[in-house]
Parts: structure tokens; sequence; C-alpha cells
């Protein structure tokens, strides 16, 4: 979104006339910043040829899947429903990681069934499947290297107590079972959590990895997972995609010579391709002023963009109907019966009521996480794309809330 002659504009179409052309709340997505995202991915890391697996637990609307995979990406996937949506959105079996944590092995044996590359987190779940696919099925493996990384607990998934990962302290058990089964692993798999700034963390991680991967001698992959931060407000630390990829890739290099072959470096970010590029438009329903505080009531909330309450998150807040006014402090608010402060304390410029407000980085865990509490509607989703803004979501009707109800005979 940039302030061009003070209006707000994506690829020059005006917000506020794409807030009325498909009304609010919406959640609306710059195609055009995706794919620059994902080309910086692949600047950053030309030389080993980085393999970019986009997280579609991030933002799995189809329209954006396809987008991504005509310009090069592959897709990770966490559950298998997100595995046949991407087959749906046109990705090969090749190009999906399947990456499941605590589901049933069925789920697993549905991945085999596919065909997709899999990572397994699990000693248990190993076993089951060594017992059952012995050699037959190279499969991946998810481990836990005990860092602490990322924004917070909360999102960081590499530390002692995660449950994600097998614990790199378990190796012996890994190879019992690799010996044991014949298994053949494929790939060496971490995920230490989101929103990791500092290069060295990854290098750390990557010698940890490199020392791991000599005992696997199949291996075609290295995944180094995701967390790459982006810019939540002006100032922000970010992760130097730049930085990493010629470090990351310079490490990689130097081991699979002293391996004997040469891997692929998978990397599979989601925020870091599709968080800048969203922005959630809502209307001012309300100003509210009170004897401490002016609310500005929205109408949406938690149940559309959680994560300033999960996780407090910042999300920028822009009044795109007044880029003139004199700026004031207000705190943003949704319409749910719940504290959904979207933003507290904020200096907007003035909000009127109608005014239309954009809360920015709102591609990636936005919709996705999106519900219907309160019976209250998911907004519609637009793209734009060669400058023009096209629905990929219709908004929720009064049948989405009741489709699967059962009404029963209550005499
Ligand atoms: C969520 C997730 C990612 C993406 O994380 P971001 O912080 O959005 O980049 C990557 N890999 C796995 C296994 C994940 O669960």
């Amino acid at each position: 979104m940039e302030l061009k002659e003070g209006i707000y504009q994506v690829q020059d179409l005006p917000l506020t006339e794409v807030a009325q052309e498909f009304g609010t709340p919406l959640y609306v997505y710059d195609g055009k910043k995706i794919v620059a995202q994902l080309q910086n991915l692949k600047n950053a890391f030309s030389e080993n040829q980085v393999k970019v697996k986009f997280a579609a637990k991030a933002l799995t609307n189809i329209s954006i899947l396809k987008l991504l995979k005509k310009h090069g990406a592959g897709l990770e996937a966490v559950s298998i429903n997100e595995a046949q949506i991407a087959l749906g959105a046109g990705f090969t079996k090749e190009e999906i990681l399947y990456t499941p944590n605590c589901v049933d092995f069925s789920e697993i044996v549905a991945g085999v069934d596919l065909g997709l590359n899999i990572n397994l987190d699990n000693l248990s779940v190993l076993e089951k499947f060594g017992k059952k696919y012995g050699s037959t099925y190279p499969i991946g493996i998810r481990l836990n290297p005990h860092i602490m990384a990322g924004g917070n607990y909360k999102i960081s998934t590499g530390h002692g107590n995660s449950k994600f990962g097998i614990s790199i302290y378990q190796l012996p058990q890994i190879m019992q079972l690799v010996e044991q089964y014949k298994i053949v692993i494929n790939g060496l798999h971490i995920h230490t959590g989101s929103e990791i700034t500092e290069t060295d963390v990854f290098l750390k991680m990557a010698e940890i990895l490199f020392g791991i991967a000599r005992d696997f001698p199949s291996l075609k992959f290295i995944d180094f997972g995701s967390g790459f931060k982006v810019a939540y407000k002006e100032g922000d630390h970010v992760t130097n995609i730049y930085d990493l990829g010629l470090k990351l890739g310079r490490a990689f290099k130097e081991f699979y010579h002293s391996y004997g072959k040469q891997l692929e470096l998978w990397i599979e970010p989601g925020k870091y391709l599709v968080s800048e590029s969203g922005y959630l438009l809502v209307n001012a329903n309300v100003v509210k002023a009170t004897p401490s505080v002016t609310f500005v009531g929205v109408n949406s909330g938690l149940n559309h963009l959680i994560r300033p309450m999960m996780y407090d998150a910042y999300h920028e807040i822009v009044n795109i109907s007044n880029p003139t006014g004199s700026q004031k402090i207000y705190t943003v608010v949704g319409n749910i019966c719940e504290t959904d402060t979207l933003g507290a304390d904020r200096k907007l410029n003035e909000v009127r009521e109608g005014d239309i407000l954009a809360i920015k980085n709102a591609g990636a865990y936005g919709y996705s996480m999106a519900s219907n509490y309160n019976s209250r509607f998911r907004p519609a989703e637009v793209l734009i794309w060669n400058g023009k803004a096209q629905l990929i979501r219709k908004r929720d009707t009064m049948d989405d809330l009741l489709r699967n109800q059962v009404v029963v005979d209550l005499e």
C-alpha cells in the first residue's frame, strides 16, 4: 500500500474503492508483493537453487496457491486436507512436503498413497512406518534441535519442551529403528519457530543438522524450515534474507562437498511470502469516547484476525479514508463479545464513523485462522493482480452458518 497523491493505493487501485466495490470486512492481497517476496528468496539463495515450499497454513486460498505455483514455489502442508487442496491447485506430489504433527497414522498412510514427500516427527510413528513400509518409501524426519528461537515461547517450536520434532538426543533410537526396518531417510528437517532475526541462529541449526546428516547416506534434501521475520512496523528488526542466503548457502555447499553428493536446500516460509501482501479492510462502526479512552469499534474482531489477541502481535492500522486528518490517539477494537483489541493507543488520522481502516500484515494467519464466532460471517477475499481487483472467496452467508447443523425432533 502506497500513499500516492493523498490516496492509499495498491497497484494504482485506491483501496477505499476496493472496499466500496466488495464491501467490508474484506481481506485484500497484493499479488505483486507475494511474487516479489518469492523472487527475493530465490535471489538470496540462487547459488544453491533453493526450493521454496510455501507453508500453506498461512494463507490457504486456492488462487493464491496457484499464483505461487505459477511462479515456481512448492508447498508445505501440515494436514492431509492441505495436501489435497494443494493437489487440487495444481501442485505435483513431488512439489508437496507434508509435515504433520500428532496425527493418526492413517493420515500418514494417506500421504504415502498420494505419493507426497513426508516428514515424520515422532519415534512411535517412525516405528509404525518402518513396520509397514520398510525400505519401500523414503521418508524425512523432523528433528527438534533444542534451540529456543524466535519471537516468543508460544511461536517457538524448537525448544526442549516443544511438542514438535524428534529430539536430537533421541538420535540413537532413530538409528536403531532405521537399521531394524531398513528405513530410507531422504530428508532432514528443522523448523524452530517463527520470527527468527539472526542469521547465526540458522547457522547454528545448520551445523547441528550437518553433524547428524553424515549418519544418513540416502539424503536428498535438508529443510531449514522457516521463521523468517518481516516488518510489522517501521524500524522493526527483520531477517536479512540476503545475508542468510549467502552464509547458509555457503555453509550448505561446503557441507555437501564433504558429504559426497549435491543435496537440495529447502525452506518453507509462510509469513515471509504473504504477510505484508495482505490488508484487512474494516469499517469504523462507532467512535466511542469514554472518560479515559477513545475507542474505534470496527465491523471485525478476533473472529477475523486473532493474532493480536493470541500472540500479542502488533498490526499497524491506517485510516485510509482520511489520510490528511489531524492525528489523535485511539484504541481500535472489534465488535465481538470478548475483549478483542486490534490495536491499543494508536495514533490515527481522525476517525469518523463510516471511515475505512486498513489493518496491515494481514496476509499470513489472518483469514486462515478466522472463525464464525458470535455467528458472524467470515470476510470475503480479493486478490489484486495486474492492476485488477478480483474476488477470490465470497463472504459467508447465513447458509454457511447453518449448513451442518442438524435440527432434531424434541417431541
Ligand atoms: C507454520 C510452519 C511454517 C511457516 O512458518 P512462518 O513463520 O509462517 O514462515 C513452516 N514449516 C512448518 C512445518 C510450519 O508448521
